[in-house]
């Protein structure tokens, strides 16, 4: 194999400073393709031995958050076979750092279906990585707004957890501590744990039943772009739940419930900033509000962590609820 590109230092591919591998070769030949040069496959240099020891000592440093492999196309089938011993010993000897990935080709129709090369090498590759962007680049749906990806129709998958339950999960924001995703149906248990909690519960509605939660998850949750779950990376549990209902106008209405073993440790704060910023680029977001239980002291803290300002109180039924706005541009 060959590669076109290494970038120690790069700051565009994933979350954080990451080392980026570009590789040569892609069959996928979409139109206005960004990096023509690397469909050949005879592209750029070899990859050699000394080349992956010097992309491990790149990673060794504590501030690169991780590693990204690019194109040209990981996934055709001979530069499967070239990465996928050195994808393995990446995650062996770095486990912490995320390992993100862009293929043109689909996550379930060609790679998980095992038409792009041998079926087992392509699922030790998977396995490495931790998010896909998977898709061809499509010209008509180019958004240079979205993040990671050049048109709308790429995804980013988060891919054990989608190897794990059999279906696809969808990421939409990645902190440090967090994923923020899409529900997915076997959400229901997780789910359930926050709001059939009364404790967590008390200034929303009282707690859910287990048959509300699941009918909640179905009607409200999964295939809602503007609902969010919350999971911790390093144990894949659900623990909290986002919404952003749509008021017009690029106006969105926030709301946050998160588990309560979760409380006061920064979490909810790092989750709904995320959202925040993933609907300022991807949903159009210009305005965000927040009505408030006036007794919810820990939501109102957060509130106004997020830079959110106090604009007026409004009475539901016997209690009064605390309107908070924050506006694009404002810290
Ligand atoms: S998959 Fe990527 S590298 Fe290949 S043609 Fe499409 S945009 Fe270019």
């Amino acid at each position: 194999m060959n590669y076109a590109n290494i970038k120690y230092y790069d700051i565009a591919n994933g979350p954080g400073v990451r080392v980026s591998l570009y590789v040569s070769g892609c069959r996928n030949h979409c139109k206005n393709c960004f990096n023509p040069e690397t469909w050949d496959f005879a592209y750029g240099q070899p990859f050699t031995p000394e080349v992956e020891d010097k992309i491990l000592k790149g990673l060794e440093p504590s501030y690169i958050k991780g590693f990204s492999l690019l194109g040209g196309d990981p996934f055709e089938p001979e530069n499967q076979l070239a990465l996928v011993d050195f994808m393995e010993r990446i995650k062996k000897i770095f486990p912490e750092k995320s390992v993100w990935a862009w293929t043109g080709y689909d996550f379930e129709a060609d790679l998980l279906t095992g038409k792009k090369g041998d079926p087992d090498v392509t699922m030790r590759l998977l396995r490495c990585i931790d998010v896909l962007v998977d898709g061809r680049f499509v010209e008509a749906l180019k958004n240079p707004e979205l993040l990671f990806r050049g048109s709308s129709n790429q995804r980013i998958i988060l891919v054990r957890q989608s190897l794990e339950r059999d279906e696809l999960v969808r990421m939409m924001a990645e902190t440090d501590r967090l994923y923020v995703r899409a529900f997915t149906p076997h959400d229901g248990d997780g789910l359930f744990e926050i709001l059939g909690d009364g404790q967590t519960m008390q200034y929303v509605e009282p707690p859910f039943s287990r048959e509300k939660t699941a009918e909640f998850l179905r009607g409200n949750c999964v295939g809602n772009d503007n609902v969010f779950a919350v999971e911790l990376k390093d144990c894949e549990k659900l623990i909290g739940y986002i919404l952003l209902k749509p008021l017009g106008e690029r106006r969105f209405e926030a709301g946050w419930i998160f588990h309560r073993d979760y409380h006061g440790l920064g979490y909810a704060y790092e989750a709904v900033n995320a959202v925040f910023d993933h609907a300022l680029t991807e949903l159009g977001a210009y305005k965000f509000t927040a009505a408030v239980d006036e007794r919810n002291a820990p939501s109102l803290a957060l509130a106004k962590g997020l830079g959110m300002k106090y604009v007026r109180s409004e009475k539901e039924g016997a209690n009064t609820l605390l309107v908070y706005e924050k506006t694009k541009g404002n810290k």
